[in-house]
């Protein structure tokens, strides 16, 4: 195993349990360093800092461990373990009503680079980074050996989020292991949704909303709702469920608003309230904006990096102001950003700015953010990454 050094004065954050190193705060690298390989860090005097997987790019290192351990089978066994012990207080496990949750978070897990979701008994399993690549069979080994927790299926989807250019061995998308059908219809709050793991984005469904759902179907009785960015539609089942009036969903790709279709009639095969719409969402929010008196904007990341963070925030606000400015009085906002580059500050500042524009009286009547299965480690505050607000627009 190679041990990278430190520059002097460079270990601060590592003493504070930050789990990424940057690559400027690394001395010059051994020349046969393998990218995803488990390199030791140790300080300009020589002292062990972290173990983790190192890989071009900013961030150098994404730290596994901060205890001279050996990053083995039996490391990963007991990272998942812990894992899967806390889903198990959240109370994710053994209930009918829910099969989908998250199983690993990254940073918020101890497992920078890795994503796991369970839907039923088939886990997805995405690496963010190349370490995590090639850990991929002993992950995927250990999740069939959790004590309480039954994997038939593990599905490996890392094709759009490993980074493009690298060569790698091995294949970035596939199944790990298939030991029955795989159960492609997840249950959330007792709502069915298609699970697309071969084609959809992500890991299939978007389980971070769960929480945020209910706040809708608690709502939307008798209101005209809006979905903006509906992709397989999880918003809109709940709030028919809510008794909505009438939902909409709207998303721009195809692919998306047949999904929401088929969740709709899987959920509520009779219903007559709901349509869906391929339409880009600034479009549909000018023409028709003005028939709703809900309207939930959940947009895909605005800034997928910080460098991009200006024309984000630009982008939030003149969409939060498309919608407020439509809303009759009393109606309602749910508005949320993913963009990890975001803080919750420049969030609420760039809906602050849409309503002061808009020249609407607007009170925040709730704050929302990711589910407890998405955890947030207190040393990795980016961590915080799904922020939303409730807004009244009078
Ligand atoms: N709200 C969803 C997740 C949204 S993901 C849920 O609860 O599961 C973001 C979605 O926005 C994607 O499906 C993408 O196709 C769609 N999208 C991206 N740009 C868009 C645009 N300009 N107009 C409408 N939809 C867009």
């Amino acid at each position: 195993m190679h041990t990278l050094v430190l520059r002097r004065g460079k270990s601060e954050s590592l003493s504070r349990r930050h789990p990424w190193i940057f690559s400027g705060a690394l001395k010059p690298l051994p020349d046969d360093l393998k990218e995803g390989e488990v390199v030791r860090v140790v300080s300009s005097d020589g002292e062990y800092l972290a173990t983790g997987h190192w890989q071009i790019g900013s961030i150098a290192v994404r730290v596994l461990s901060f205890d001279d351990e050996a990053i083995d089978y039996a490391f990963w066994h007991r990272c998942l373990s812990a894992a899967v012990g806390l889903r198990r207080t959240l109370r994710l496990f053994g209930e009918s009503a829910n099969t989908a949750c998250r199983l690993v978070h990254g940073e918020g897990d101890g497992l920078p680079g890795l994503v796991i979701d369970l839907y039923g008994a088939t886990a997805v399993v995405q690496a963010h980074s190349i370490g995590m690549h090639y850990a991929r069979h002993d992950i995927a080994r250990a999740l069939t050996e959790m004590d309480g927790l039954y994997i038939n299926n593990v599905y490996y989807k890392s094709a759009t989020t490993l980074p493009e250019k690298a060569t790698l061995e091995g294949e970035r998308e596939g199944f790990l292991l298939k030991k029955a059908d795989v159960e492609d219809v997840a249950i959330e709050n007792g709502l069915r949704f298609r699970i697309d793991y071969l084609g959809g984005q992500k890991t299939g469904f978007f389980v971070d909303q769960r929480d945020n759902r209910n706040l809708v179907e608690k709502y939307a009785c008798g209101r005209r709702v809006l979905n903006m960015f509906c992709y397989t539609g999880g918003f809109s089942v709940y709030a028919l469920r809510g008794g909505a009036r009438h939902v909409t969903s709207v998303d721009s790709s195809e692919a998306a608003v047949a999904l929401v279709r088929e969740n709709v009639a899987l959920n509520f095969p009779e219903a007559q309230n709901h349509e869906a719409v391929a339409c880009d969402a600034f479009r549909y929010l000018a023409d028709n904006g003005k028939n709703y008196d809900l309207i939930i904007l959940d947009p895909p990341a605005f800034a997928k990096r910080v460098s991009a963070l200006k024309n984000a925030l630009k982008g939030y606000t003149r969409l939060n102001a498309a919608a407020m400015a439509q809303l009759p009085p009393g109606g309602l906002l749910f508005t949320f950003s993913c963009s990890q580059a975001v803080s919750p500050h420049d969030f609420r500042l760039a809906v602050f700015t849409a309503a002061a524009r808009t020249g609407r009286r607007v009170r925040i009547l709730h704050q929302l953010h990711q589910p407890a299965d998405h955890p947030i480690s207190i040393y990795h505050p980016e961590g915080e990454y799904l922020k939303g607000l409730v807004l009244e627009v009078e």
